[in-house]
């Protein structure tokens, strides 16, 4: 067995590639002293396809019941493979895409139809997808499987006089209101086995933390009802000596209402009694108490750090990482489940790149040939014979690995969604929800017991650049 060596640590060559942690800004955990936690996709783990599925039927049947969508509807299944996170909705033509860093189109698709490169080229031309005009909007928050793959399912049946627009608004209000309002949270809470994954290795991560004398936080969006019930179920059971998980937390936050918990001076509410009854708090907050609301400054004078020595951990790019990063300076860790499938296929796929690669630098070669083949043509002033020969044997020879390419690709490709190919790339480039990660986050990684392949003084910096250029 390959030794690991001091230095492939320091690299990250002895953790699997999917569950490494990945740098953008280099943080020095050992400088961090406060860890803030968010509670949903975060620290409380669930089955995505089981619940999307379930957002999937309650939002079609409150489409039908409050709306007046055709019954027709509730015909319609979950489809896991259809969708992908990240992915963009066109209001105006009811399409769904895939955009690359540069917002450039790489694929859409139309009700059950992809369409072609002529066809994209023909509607899109050189578009470039921006976000300011509200005509185009990522789907990247939780539900968005369910949520997306709606929406090109009830744009297919093209229901009489129903525009993009107003399916789109209709479909998010809808799936909004029933994150808010209970329904969901009530289907969990009865059947919390079917919905949540529970792993040792959480309680192993925190309990980790805690002993190198970080100070941790829950801040959730959750109310304290959801909060009481499903922390307990996902740590309770591990912990041991009549511990539970309140002990893991310096202090719990509720009803945090992130984004605004960053970015504005909303005040605390002491919640004083498990039903959940409040006390108004003034403006200071005091360690192992529950609260409801308030913001991310009381938290730096209650522990008397300053913000970059808080980092705040979470899975929604923008709520838990660009508002905490832009406003508050706390530092940043994204977990992006999705991650876990994508870097194992990855590594899977890493031989057909090696080969797709080996090809492209032969072809590479025969072009150039074929260049000089034709400057000798273009110098002897005339097509004689025997270059035309040589020129059809380099074609030739090109056709060959264009072929093998071809279906290297496809190997590769069949690796992550057979629809859209990798969440993070687009083709050859990024796609824009991975240059959106990279830019908002200072670290991201599939799920936060990654953490415990790194001490809690790890020195995570991100990679040494490249001038690797092609
Ligand atoms: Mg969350």
């Amino acid at each position: 067995m390959k030794a690991i060596t001091e230095k492939m640590i320091r690299n990250g060559q002895g953790i699997p590639l999917n569950e490494r942690i990945f740098t953008t800004r280099t943080l020095n955990l050992n400088t961090v002293k406060v860890m803030g936690f968010d509670m949903d996709y975060t620290l409380v783990l669930y089955r995505e396809a089981v619940l999307e599925d379930l957002i999937f039927h309650l939002t079609v049947e409150n489409l039908v019941e409050k709306l007046g969508y055709p019954g027709e509807i509730r015909d319609l299944k979950f489809n896991t493979d259809r969708v992908i996170r990240g992915l963009v909705i066109d209001r105006k033509l009811g399409n769904l895409l895939k955009i690359n860093l540069f917002g450039y189109i790489k694929a859409a698709l139309h009700g059950n139809h992809f369409y072609t490169r002529d066809e994209l080229r023909e509607i899109y031309g050189d578009e470039i997808v921006t976000f300011q005009s509200g005509r185009y909007e990522m789907i990247h928050t939780m539900y968005s499987l369910a949520l997306s793959d709606l929406f090109c399912q009830i744009t297919s049946l093209e229901i009489g006089s129903l525009s993009y627009e107003r399916l789109y608004e209709d479909l998010m209000e809808t799936i909004n209101s029933l994150h808010r309002h209970g329904p969901v949270k009530e289907s969990i809470l009865k059947e919390p086995d079917k919905y949540i994954l529970i792993d040792k290795k959480y309680v192993d991560t925190l309990l980790m933390l805690k002993s190198f004398g970080k100070r941790l936080i829950l801040i959730t969006n959750s109310d304290w009802t959801y909060t009481k019930s499903i922390m307990p179920f996902c740590y309770d059971t591990f912990l041991t000596g009549g511990k539970t998980w309140r002990d893991l937390f310096d202090l719990v936050i509720v009803d945090a209402v992130k984004p605004d918990f960053f970015t504005a001076q909303n005040p605390y509410y002491e919640v004083v009694s498990e039903n959940g009854h409040l006390l108004k708090t003034l403006r200071e907050i005091r360690r192992d108490r529950v609260y409801q609301g308030g913001n991310a400054n009381a938290i730096e004078r209650l522990f008397g750090v300053p913000s970059g020595q808080i980092l705040y951990v979470g899975d929604h790019i923008y709520s838990d990482v660009y508002h905490s990063k832009k406003i508050s300076h706390w530092r940043t860790m994204l977990v992006i489940s999705e991650l876990e499938m994508e870097l194992s296929a990855a590594a899977e796929a890493d031989q057909s790149l090696r080969e797709i690669k080996e090809q492209m630098t032969v072809k590479e070669e025969l072009e150039l040939e074929l260049d000089n083949v034709k400057k000798r043509e273009i110098a002897e002033g005339a097509e004689s014979r025997h270059l035309t020969g040589e020129e059809e044997r380099i074609r030739g020879a090109i056709q060959g690995i264009d072929g093998k390419v071809g279906g290297l690709i496809e190997t590769l490709n069949a690796r992550f969604n057979p629809n859209w190919g990798e969440l993070l790339f687009a083709g050859n480039d990024k796609s824009y929800f991975f240059m959106a990660i990279q830019r908002y986050a200072c670290t991201y990684t599939s799920r936060v017991s990654n953490l415990l392949h790194y001490s809690p003084v790890h020195y995570f910096r991100p990679p040494i650049k490249s001038y690797e250029l092609t």
